[in-house]
């Protein structure tokens, strides 16, 4: 059986996790944090990350940092996990749900405007399977209204986005571009911390310092480390959103090898492009697609078939076959949750993304050889 997802340690993660326990120091921001957290500000520019236990607490504390009143909309696509939505609607907001683009699943930067209103606050743009948004579009809505981006970068690691908004193309790091972002490290993603992990990206200086009270259940206490203030106490609202330090050790064995994880995925994706090019331009399926914007970090590969019952019919087929395949999201506006609460707009690129949508197997440990297997598996299928 070639499973769906199967997560991959590069040898160091056992040793750094032994270093941080006889360190004597397990609780959060400490060496392998600050390390962390070091290594992102370094290698992509972002003014101030902090590590959390989860993306979906790294959106939690993006929730909180903008500040929202009870009525504030926030749009959020639709075609999305759970935790993009969630986070906002804990802090009270409204989420207006907006449809996916008709190339790939993000975000449809076009029909935006149309979505915001007086109350309208934040817009969360999600980069999904780390192929970005069109950032440029959604900055410049964002400005003109004077609103927050979120992005959810929480599959974006190591991607960017070519802005062409000045004179000179410029490459920016996903999770770099809007005020806040949030990243995930749960053992599906490119990156893991042991199984859960995250952070959060701050761009925009105006949050820095309240991001850090937030952080550590609404104390200055990081302030107090620093030797900034001689006590600290209780100043605003917050969580427990730090990891331990041996979640942070995993993490810092994954970053030193990204390099490494990333060119073996990337070799995996394109095998899979390559090999299934010729099937898809006969009009079985289409293969994922990176705008000229986009870069591609290979967090994952899928495939979109023309309708609910092909792809069931196509899962079935590569589960008998021993390939575990998966779809994924549901509509978040038509889930068991929401849909009394959404407005009763149709999001129909939305709800095709979660009918056609496939995800072929993609990890680290993952051969060649197998990929083409899979390839050959789905070659006679089509037949
Ligand atoms: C994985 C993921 C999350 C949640 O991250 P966790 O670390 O599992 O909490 C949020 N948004 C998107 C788009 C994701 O893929």
């Amino acid at each position: 059986m070639i499973n769906f997802n199967q997560p991959h340690l590069t040898g160091k993660e056992a040793h750094y996790m032994y270093e941080a326990v006889f360190a004597g120091k397990l609780s959060g921001n400490g060496k392998f944090t600050k390390r962390c957290q070091a290594w992102f500000e370094e290698r992509y520019g972002f003014r101030k990350t902090l590590l959390t236990t989860s993306g979906t607490d790294a959106l939690e504390m993006c929730a909180m940092l903008c500040d929202l009143k009870p009525g504030d909309e926030v749009i959020v696509p639709s075609y999305t996990f759970v935790s993009t939505a969630l986070a906002f609607l804990r802090e009270g907001a409204k989420v207006v749900f907006a449809d996916s683009m008709q190339r790939n699943p993000n975000l449809d930067a076009e029909t935006l405007e149309a979505l915001i209103t007086p109350k309208t606050k934040v817009i969360v743009p999600v980069h999904y399977a780390g192929v970005a948004c069109d950032m440029d579009a959604i900055m410049t809505v964002a400005e003109k209204h004077h609103l927050l981006v979120v992005e959810d970068a929480a599959q974006a690691i190591d991607s960017y986005y070519l802005s062409r908004k000045s004179e000179v193309e410029s490459q920016k790091p996903l999770g770099g571009i809007g005020h806040l972002a949030a990243f995930s490290f749960h053992e599906t993603k490119n990156i893991t911390a042991g199984g859960e992990g995250g952070l959060l990206v701050v761009n925009d200086e105006r949050f820095v310092r309240r991001a850090e009270i937030i952080w550590e259940k609404g104390t200055n206490r990081a302030e107090f480390f620093r030797g900034e203030v001689n006590k600290y106490g209780w100043v605003d609202m917050g969580s427990s959103f730090l990891p331990s330090e041996v979640n942070a050790a995993f993490l810092w064995a994954q970053l030193e090898n990204i390099d490494d994880i990333q060119a073996k995925r990337k070799s995996l994706w394109e095998t899979y492009y390559e090999r299934l090019a010729p099937i898809a331009v006969k009009g079985a399926f289409t293969l994922p697609d990176i705008p000229s914007y986009a870069t591609n970090n290979a967090h994952m590969f899928y495939i979109v078939l023309p309708s609910l019952e092909a792809r069931t019919a196509f899962i079935k087929y590569l589960k008998e076959n021993g390939v575990g395949a998966v779809f994924h999201y549901l509509s978040l506006h038509s889930s068991e949750y929401y849909k009394s609460r959404h407005d009763g707009r149709a999001l129909p690129q939305c709800d095709r993304y979660a009918d056609c949508l496939v995800r072929l197997p993609l990890f680290y440990d993952l051969t060649i050889e197998e990929v083409n297997h899979i390839c050959d598996l789905i070659d006679t299928y089509f037949q």
